[in-house]
């Protein structure tokens, strides 16, 4: 059994390499370990830069219309002097809009819908070859070759090139000695899916104290939700019972009270983990890592899934490239490590800040991010700024000096156009740069 690229994981980001790779002719073979797909929740949220990449494919259609469009997230921040007529205060509005069209919102869609899209295109480009259940057993002795379990039998192959995607406890990654970097957090989340009262259109952040809840609205009238947990609550809640559960949401958020309450079982809840995690290369030889099992970042950005998005679709025109002009080196290969590493880093130092500031249930650390939060959302500058480096389109490195205007305390349009830092915006010609040399 012979192909030009092997990948192991049909998670979002194998699935979106794969048809990446068959929309330029290369020949994979994608492998599967579970024998169908799992009941976690994953990442639903996808940011700008991966509906332009999805739009590439040719499959945004299909994603809009499963997906529900998310033009800003709405922060309301309960502090004793924030208390309105809802009991929440006047939200601040982080906005996608003010990011170039097309690509100035956001998208929520189902895991599995979003997988299932990406998925039939490349089945039926006839240069997928989809195993599973299907692994790795070990690897050959020869660059490139495989032994596989499918469906219990073992069978070899040899591949041009060995893709791990396999989430963030990857086998393939620790096959390949790579080692990496892990940090865990002060805090858990329970998320689960109900019921959407019509009037919850935005995504919708609420925090009050140390409690926090995300809403995030998908099509058929359901939200996706997570409820931040600190240390002990878990047990705590468990303890008082499914009632306990129930009071949390409606203290947090009263309009999801009778949908909340519509759940029964603690089984149809999921205790998320934040863990991040930094692969200290992501290639070695002919082999390359990516999505989670290269950077598993915090949750908070909702960036996990968007990254495994981007490192597929450059890994895979860098792949394509490589197979069409008869390259196979390293050297070459390590174009991939060098354009997307110092993203994902930069993206996952954003998700961890932005955990940070709602880890520590302090009063002070409280009024410093409300502020904040309120400063950006106020001023265009630092507005564009943010939702750039969320939308995966651009790159806006924060300056001490950005910093002290997110505070408040130098405003934008009093800092001299010499300390603005200018926007990296991505283009075909740095996320490709071997088409252009
Ligand atoms: C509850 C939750 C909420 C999240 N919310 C968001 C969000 O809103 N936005 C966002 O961008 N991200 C979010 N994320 C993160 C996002 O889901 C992940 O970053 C993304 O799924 C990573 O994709 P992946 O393909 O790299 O890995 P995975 O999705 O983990 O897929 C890996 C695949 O490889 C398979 N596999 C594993 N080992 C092997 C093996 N040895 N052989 C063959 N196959 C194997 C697995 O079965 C799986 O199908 C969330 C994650 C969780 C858990």
């Amino acid at each position: 059994m012979d192909t030009d690229v092997l990948i192991s994981g049909g998670g979002i980001a194998g699935l979106t390499l794969a048809l990446k790779l068959v929309s330029q002719g290369v020949r994979v073979t994608l492998l599967e370990k579970r024998v169908r797909e799992s009941v976690m929740y994953k990442g639903e949220l996808l940011q700008p830069k991966s509906i332009e990449i999805l739009d590439r494919l040719g499959v945004l259609p299909a994603v809009l219309a499963q997906g529900w469009r998310i033009p800003r997230t709405l922060i309301y921040e309960r502090t004793r002097s924030a208390k309105g007529a809802n009991g929440a205060g006047l939200p601040a509005a982080l906005d996608y809009e003010v990011l170039p069209e097309p690509y100035n919102y956001a998208l929520m869609i189902p895991h599995d819908s979003l997988k299932a899209i990406v998925l039939a295109p490349a089945l039926q480009s006839g240069l997928l070859r989809f195993l599973r259940p299907a692994q790795i057993v070990r690897m050959g002795e020869r660059r490139g070759e495989v032994m596989l379990s499918v469906g219990g039998e073992q069978v070899p192959l040899r591949a041009s090139f060995l893709i791990g995607a396999e989430g963030k406890f990857s086998a393939f990654r620790e096959s390949i000695d790579v080692a990496v970097k892990k940090q865990q957090y002060n805090h858990q989340f329970f998320t689960v899916t109900i019921g959407r009262p019509e009037s919850l259109r935005d995504a919708t952040v609420i925090s009050e104290g140390g409690r926090f809840i995300g809403l995030f609205p998908l099509p058929d009238n359901k939200v996706r939700t997570v409820l931040m947990l600190r240390k002990g609550d878990y047990q705590r809640l468990k303890g008082e019972g499914i009632g306990a559960f129930h009071r949390e949401y409606a203290q947090l958020a009263p309009m999801l009270r009778e949908h909340v309450e519509q759940l029964q079982d603690w089984q149809e809840i999921q205790l998320m983990v934040p863990l991040r995690l930094e692969a200290e290369r992501y290639v070695n030889s002919a082999c390359v890592l990516i999505g989670d099992a290269a950077h598993s970042v915090h949750p908070m950005a909702g960036e996990g899934m968007n990254m495994a998005i981007q490192d597929a679709d450059i890994l895979g025109s860098l792949l394509a490239w490589m197979v069409r002009s008869g390259k196979h080196d390293e050297a070459t290969l390590q174009w991939f490590e060098r354009i997307r590493k110092p993203r994902a880093m930069f993206v996952s130092a954003l998700s961890h800040m932005s955990a940070l500031a709602y880890s520590y249930p302090i009063g002070m650390a409280h009024a410093i991010r409300a502020h904040t939060i309120r400063t950006i959302a106020k001023h265009p500058y630092l507005m564009k700024r943010y939702m750039v480096n969320i939308s995966g389109l651009g790159m806006a490195k924060e300056t001490l000096v950005d910093r002290v205007m997110q505070m408040g305390l130098w405003s934008p349009d009093r800092v001299p156009n010499t300390l603005q830092t200018p926007i990296d915006w991505f283009s075909e010609e740095t996320d490709y740069p071997w088409l252009y040399q």
